[in-house]
């Protein structure tokens, strides 16, 4: 099949020849079809699968007749990161680049101002992160009425992340004669109990099996010999070094799991004399869209960075990806390492460890469903994972085990969470930045509902962000039952007045 077999209009299909396509991808093969057909869409699809081109392409062919109203987009795209909604806007520009359609990115740490004065012009496409995007609604700058065509985008990301209600509440103001096309990554319980709630009948596509790293990644992993935080970051540096020096490394993305050790990286590999730049959340919007710019433009060769920023970068022909830290939610390791290896070519993946972060290589190991090579670094030792932490012991008690077999007794303990098969995420995970990251700290405007909410959100700690989903859920259960089933006499709610005791005549309370 090539495009042309799909019933695009030339414009479309002259945009995608100038980007270089020939042959679509498969969701994009089944996709677009039915998006043309108006039908809802649950897609089941990991970035670097052609996912954004399955919905911008038919949606510039549906937008380009009819023209926006001030303040009324005609369609709204969700993105969980801003730098994610960024790129969905460049794919606009890029394919839309023989239409005349307008678009609006709506994200924190730029200038509402100019947001607001985009929307007034009147917007075919408005592409948003949920929290700024709820802020303009508020103030009143957006009316939702005439959005027909509403895209929810790494939904299970917007999971992680809390933006769930945010979410809700945006899905809430679009008319429900929409067609809503939804896409995640996976589809744990709760993604699909909201796949069912947004969608009407949707067609159901899966590309790829979620949380399969591509085949055309080589993954290794070396184990440095010190334990602790601080000894183990040392010895990583100096293993990073190493391998670098081993490896040809044209570009790399470099994933800490926290922010302040990506600075502290950074340094010392620009000390060491190479050309390195940071990317987390605590950065300026400004100061991370150019360093983003240099590093696609090669003007930086490896970039250090956090899950958060660069979580769905599309990076044209990266040669590797560096764990410095193991990730301590199995699925971020799918996610940083398909970074490389994308529209099949080759890339490499490399994790450093030290033995205490077994158990999250074991969990790593259990998702992918394969054993992490070993790697060798020249003039360098490596050890093993430690034995209470991982499912290995020492090389030699693996090998007269007979290797996997060890891991299967552990793995019967039923570490296993509330995501069906997938590995449980662990109490004591490192917190991860996401929700830092929608707080910007040099964030001019301080609009109204983020500083709101700013208490609740700014301390990331994974313990939170449970309980905050923990809170969730009986309102979001309590808002299904009120929609769903007439409500007889006073419900459930029982008034306090009812509940007082009642003095009786002789003077008793009963
Ligand atoms: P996405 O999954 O949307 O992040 O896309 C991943 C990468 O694949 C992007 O760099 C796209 O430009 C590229 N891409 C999308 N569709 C195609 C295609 N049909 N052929 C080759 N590359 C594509």
């Amino acid at each position: 099949m090539n495009f042309s077999d799909l019933g695009l209009s030339d414009e479309v299909l002259r945009a995608v020849g100038d980007a270089g396509y020939t042959t679509p991808t498969p969701i994009q093969a089944e996709a677009i079809p039915y998006v043309q057909m108006g039908r809802d869409i649950l897609g089941c699809a990991q970035t670097g699968t052609g996912k954004t081109a399955s919905f911008t392409l038919p949606m510039i062919d549906i937008l380009s007749a009819g023209r926006a109203k001030a303040r009324m987009p005609r369609s709204l795209i969700l993105e969980p990161t801003r730098e994610l909604a960024a790129q969905v806007a460049d794919n606009f520009d890029v394919y839309g680049k023989y239409t005349r359609l307008n678009k609006c990115l709506i994200i924190g740490g730029s200038s509402m101002g100019d947001q607001i004065k985009l929307l007034d012009r009147g917007v075919d496409v408005l592409i948003a992160t949920p929290g700024r995007l709820l802020d303009v609604f508020e103030r009143g700058h957006l009316l939702m009425n005439d959005v027909k065509t509403l895209v929810i985008d790494e939904a299970d990301r917007m999971l992680d992340m809390g933006f769930i209600p945010d979410v809700e509440k945006i899905v809430s103001l679009i008319s429900p004669m929409r067609q809503t096309l939804f896409f995640s990554a996976t589809m744990p319980p709760e993604i699909r109990r909201l796949a069912d709630k947004f969608l009407m009948n949707p067609k159901e596509i899966t590309v790829a099996p979620p949380s399969t790293p591509a085949k055309t990644v080589t993954q290794g992993l070396f184990v440095v010999p010190h334990s602790g935080s601080a000894a183990g970051h040392k010895e990583k540096r100096v293993a990073l070094r190493a391998l670098i020096a081993q490896e040809e490394v044209r570009n790399a993305l470099i994933f800490c799991n926290r922010k302040r050790d990506v600075g502290v990286l950074c340094r010392s590999l620009q000390r060491h004399g190479y050309s390195a730049g940071q990317l987390h959340g605590d950065m300026a919007q400004p100061a991370r869209m150019e360093t983003l710019q240099k590093f696609k433009n090669n003007e930086i060769s490896l970039l250090v960075c956090s899950d958060v920023a660069a979580r769905g970068l599309d990076i044209q022909d990266l040669s590797h990806v560096f764990n410095f830290d193991v990730p301590t939610h199995a699925e971020d390791y799918v996610h940083r390492i398909g970074r490389t290896g994308r529209a099949g070519r080759e890339g490499r993946a490399f994790t450093l460890a030290v033995p205490e972060e077994g158990k999250y290589i074991n969990f790593i190991e259990k998702l992918i469903g394969l054993e992490i090579p070993r790697l060798d670094i020249h003039g360098l030792e490596a050890t093993e994972l430690s034995q209470g932490s991982g499912r290995r012991g020492r090389r030699g008690d693996r090998d007269r085990k007979g290797g996997r077999d060890g891991r299967r007794d552990r793995g019967d303990r039923g570490d296993r969470g509330d995501r069906g098969d997938r590995p449980r995420r662990d109490a004591d995970a490192a917190p991860r930045e996401d929700r830092e990251d929608r707080e910007p700290k040099d964030s001019r405007e301080k609009p109204a509902r983020e500083a709101r909410e700013r208490p609740a959100r700014e301390k990331p700690a994974r313990d939170k962000q449970e309980s905050r989903r923990r809170d969730d859920r009986p309102r979001d259960r309590d808002r299904d039952r009120e929609s769903d089933t007439p409500v007889v006499g006073m419900g459930d709610h029982v008034p306090a007045f009812l509940m007082r005791p009642v003095k009786r005549e002789g003077g008793n309370d009963k």
